[in-house]
């Protein structure tokens, strides 16, 4: 075992506080990474608040990571001491079901291993990104392009992919027309990837602040939900739409906006269950779908795609101590677009 600095919640109502946690001797098939960013994503805070589900504390949260390898286990074969590279919101999965083998882990029928608060393999509690180094298996590291900005990398591992999936998959491209529903960490990603893909984007969001942004961030359109003329201009427009927001929206409005055969993805997840009319449904043979992050193929492969096109996301890189300060105003929705730990502060 290795003790290493972190930064891990308590209890679901203290503070994140610095302290120490263990990671794993090096296993023939792990590497270790030194981290060097982590960024916050909001499911870290559902996570160590205890509104997911019990958590075991201490529990170091951060599932968006980067850094270099530091040293190799004896059979490491894809992978080199220098390298930079990443790890996203799973370390692990039982490689042998049907999604597994299909390259879709996160669709893992056991269950895949959660970066943080999942009980592994060999049955530990798996810590996250807010510390100074992690022990992963090499299947599930990615590379990470020296292109792509070392501190706007780390946001990819998540909010890169859980877009960059359904987008792929509903074959987002020239000639379609998509909508991104919320402009935060999720929404300015599937904004910049869908326009790079070559769909016509257009950002539907509560109000038009971030309106110069979003248009910046490749959209052709925005526009505000709280005008109600919104639904009725935008009637059967869209081939794809995809919901970053966790809150309760009315889903009638929203499915009216697509057009025949057009699918509706939800990869913000409310606490509370969405009521879908099914008229709306029916009458243009509309689907309603969810999406969860992307298999390690799917997500070397946005990493790739977003170095080639040079699209990162737009950070705020803050120190360890920040940490909790960073969670109030992620929860105000006062972040463009991302908060990365500075990991160096932690050493
Ligand atoms: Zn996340
Ligand atoms: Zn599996």
């Amino acid at each position: 075992m290795r003790t290493v600095n972190a930064i891990a919640a308590t209890s679901a109502t203290d503070p994140l506080v610095r302290t120490t946690i263990e990671r794993r001797d090096l296993g023939a098939r792990d590497v270790l990474i030194e981290i060097r960013y982590a960024g916050i994503c909001h499911s870290d805070i559902h996570t160590v608040r205890s509104e997911w589900g019990p958590v075991t504390y201490p529990l170091a949260v951060g599932h968006e990571i980067v850094g270099r390898i530091a040293e190799v286990g004896a059979d490491v074969s894809r992978h080199a001491v220098g390298d930079r590279v990443g790890v996203g919101c799973m370390v692990n999965s039982c490689r042998e079901c049907e999604p597994c083998r299909d390259g879709q882990e996160q669709y893992c029928l056991g269950g895949a291993t959660m970066t943080y608060g999942g009980v592994d393999r060999d049955g530990s509690v798996t810590q996250g990104g807010y510390s100074t180094h992690v022990v992963v298996d090499e299947d599930f590291v990615l590379r990470v392009p020296e292109s792509i900005p070392y501190e706007a990398a780390a946001p990819l591992l998540c909010a890169g992919i859980t877009t960059y999936s359904p987008l792929r998959h509903w074959k987002a491209g020239p000639g379609s027309k998509v909508a991104v529903v919320g402009l935060g960490g999720l929404g300015h990603m599937a904004v910049k990837i869908a326009a790079a893909l070559g769909a016509e984007v257009t950002v539907l969001s509560q109000t038009l602040n971030k309106k110069d942004d979003g248009l910046a961030f490749g959209a052709k359109h925005y526009y505000a939900t709280s005008d109600r003329d919104t639904f009725k201009t935008l009637r059967n427009s869209f081939d794809l739409i995809i919901n970053t927001v966790s809150a309760s929206i009315p889903m009638g409005s929203y499915l009216r906006l697509l057009r025949l055969d057009g699918t509706f993805v939800s990869v913000g997840a409310p606490p509370d269950p969405l009521e879908v009319p099914a008229f709306a449904l029916i009458g243009a043979r509309r689907s309603f779908a969810g999406s969860n992050i992307g298999g390690i193929a799917e997500t070397q492969e946005m990493l790739d795609f977003c170095a080639e096109q040079g699209i990162a996301p737009e950070v705020e890189v803050i120190g360890a101590d920040a940490v909790n300060e960073a969670y109030e105003r992620v929860l105000s929705s006062d972040v463009r677009y991302r908060f990365v730990i500075d990991v160096d502060t932690l050493r």
